[in-house]
């Protein structure tokens, strides 16, 4: 687990404040919908239906998102080198694969460099 909890996910993404997790926790079906809605169209698709917002968060034991547990390469790009999560590694400031799977997302972005001071790296 990284310094900063186990909400934190390898890329730096806070699971705590995901809606798809909030869902989940509160088991609520108009919420589904919304995150259904939402996600479809900031992805431009049409497969992210309702049943598909299920996720207890990236580095738990319980169900997940199917994005994040399957098709995601951060995890096992960080678990393949030994880390915790992306803040360890010296490749974080250039590497594509980030950039590719957490895009602009700013706070997944700041929870990094934090995780990184935390650890004396930064
Ligand atoms: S792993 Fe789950 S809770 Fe975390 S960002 Fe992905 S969908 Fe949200
Ligand atoms: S190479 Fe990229 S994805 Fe892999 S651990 Fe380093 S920063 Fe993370």
């Amino acid at each position: 687990m990284n310094s900063m909890g186990k909400m934190i996910g390898y890329c730096g993404i806070n699971c705590e404040k995901c809606e798809a997790r909030i869902a989940t926790i509160m088991n609520d079906n108009k919420m589904r919908e919304k995150v259904s809605r939402k996600w479809c169209e900031l992805f431009q698709t049409d497969i992210i239906t309702p049943d598909k917002i299920n996720c207890t968060g990236c580095r738990s034991d319980g169900v997940k998102y199917f994005f994040c547990s399957e098709m995601c390469k951060i995890k096992p790009c960080v678990t393949s080198k030994g880390y915790e999560s992306c803040a360890e590694c010296s490749e974080m400031d250039s590497c594509t694969i980030l950039v590719a799977e957490i895009g602009e997302n700013e706070e997944a972005k700041d929870n990094l460099k934090i995780i990184k001071q935390m650890c004396g790296r930064g």
